[in-house]
């Protein structure tokens, strides 16, 4: 039975969903104002996709919503910088964020919520905090949430509140009655862009979106939500805060947070201006390459990026994909104790490290001298269980040939029609020559009825 290590409770809990074979996740997207880096693919896209895929496997029929924070004090910011609507921003990222999220393969949300495009929803929801005497109106015009009135107020910090209290005070802006309390609906300042409301012209805080968004699209109550983990609080905690206040009802079941991605054990992030961009490393790397650097470390844990590691990833992956080149996996048929072993780590909260040791074991088993027909089995069960994480989705001709550097491919292509010259000319001394040298670079030639094919050998 699958479990899965629930941030609220802090233990590893049997997953049992709401409706029967049916899964609803939501997940916080991005605010875009920057281009995604690889912090946010970890904790937006990767460990999501690879969730998502193994909740499919497992049966289920899953419902996944990721919102877009498309209206934020960073998005204004930039937006005045460049001298331009705030909108204009927030488009440009968005198409970014869709553009890197097509290359890298991963699975797209069945619903993408604007927090622009969902403003009578959210009005509705601080109406009814406001209403139920969860919300004030501060003496600035701005609607607070009063944490002292939700009892559970930090179960989901990991902290004591009073150092948060201590933190926050140092810009608190004397309209509010608790360091804590936060902001549902801003005031408008001169030039900013604002909606109407009952309170006045303004726009809405950063938290109560997700709130909004999740109740609208999921239900009061929803299955799995997830995130980074610097998401865990105060973000969180005020979801918690205000579905829970407004809808009577805990929103969450399972609450799931991804680690950071380090960079010389320092947390990447867009602040302290140590990160790579997700669009930069698609550019030397395949997706899948990405992805396996990724999910070769638990999702919780934090993970060190380095080049180094993303060329281990790739060495790694391309013995898989050489045993999908080597060892045929027609008419293989699946290995049970193998399936079991992998679902067990799966079910472990998503133990992927122990899950691609397992693919491992299977390609060594595929390359072993036996008879054929095990071969394939083995063969067949790596090709199936690479792909519920997401690999092995490709011609292995393919991606044996992306590792190679254009000049090397070129320099292959020159020789190629050099030695076709060669033989069209009968100097077959010269046109065997070529086969050599192409040899000795690791090349196969295939000639046939369309030219001459070729393949890298590892
Ligand atoms: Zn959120």
């Amino acid at each position: 039975m699958l479990k899965i290590y629930n941030t609220l409770t802090k233990r590893k809990e049997p997953f049992q969903s709401i409706t029967p074979n049916e899964v609803t996740i939501y997940v916080c997207g991005l605010t875009v104002y920057n281009d995604c880096h690889i912090g946010n693919a970890r904790s937006i896209f990767v460990v999501f996709d690879m969730v998502i895929r193994y909740l499919k496997e497992k049966g289920y029929k899953v419902k996944y919503v990721r919102n877009i924070t498309d209206i934020d004090d960073k998005i204004i910011k930039k937006a005045e910088e460049g001298g331009v609507d705030y909108a204009v921003i927030a488009e440009k990222y968005a198409a970014s964020m869709h553009e890197v999220e097509t290359a890298l393969e991963v699975i797209k949300p069945d619903f993408e919520p604007k927090a622009t495009e969902n403003m009578d929803n959210i009005i509705a929801m601080i109406e009814d905090l406001v209403a139920k005497d969860y919300a004030y109106i501060a003496t600035n015009g701005d609607v607070y949430f009063d944490v002292h009135k939700f009892g559970d107020y930090g179960k989901l910090a990991e902290q004591d509140l009073d150092s948060f209290r201590a933190g926050a005070r140092v810009d608190v802006n004397g309209a509010k009655q608790d360091p804590l309390d936060f902001v549902l609906w801003k005031m408008v300042k001169p030039g900013e862009p604002s909606w109407s409301s009952p309170w006045g012209e303004g726009r809405p805080g950063w938290h109560i979106e997700c709130s909004a968004m999740s109740t609208c699209y999921l239900g009061k109550n929803f299955d799995i939500h997830g995130g980074g983990a610097d998401l865990k609080f105060p973000h969180h905690q005020n979801e918690i805060a205000q579905s829970e206040a407004a809808n009577g009802i805990n929103p969450v079941n399972y609450w799931m947070h991804v680690g950071y991605v380090e960079v010389d054990k320092q947390k990447m992030s867009k602040s302290l201006g140590n990160f790579f961009t997700l669009k930069d490393v698609l550019e030397k790397y395949d997706p899948e390459v990405i992805k396996f650097f990724m999910l070769s470390s638990h999702y919780r844990s934090p993970l060190n990026y380095s080049e180094l590691s993303l060329q281990q990833a790739k060495a790694a992956l391309t013995r898989l994909y050489i045993t999908k080149r080597d060892v045929s996996s027609t008419g293989g048929k699946l290995v049970e104790s193998y399936y079991k072993r992998f679902c067990d780590a799966m079910d472990g909260d998503f133990n992927t490290p122990e899950a691609i040791a397992i693919l491992f074991e299977l390609a060594n088993k595929a390359h072993q001298k036996q008879n054929i027909e095990k071969a394939a089995n083995y063969s067949a069960t790596l090709d199936k269980l690479a792909a519920i994480l997401g690999f092995l989705q490709r011609d292995p001709a393919q991606f044996l040939q992306t590792e190679l550097s254009d000049e090397f491919k070129l320099e292959v292509e020159n020789l190629i029609k050099e030695r076709n010259q060669a033989r069209a000319d009968k100097d077959w001394s010269k046109a065997d020559k070529i086969r050599d040298q192409l040899t000795a670079m690791n090349i196969v030639l295939e000639d046939g009825g369309n030219g001459t094919a070729w393949r890298y050998l590892h």
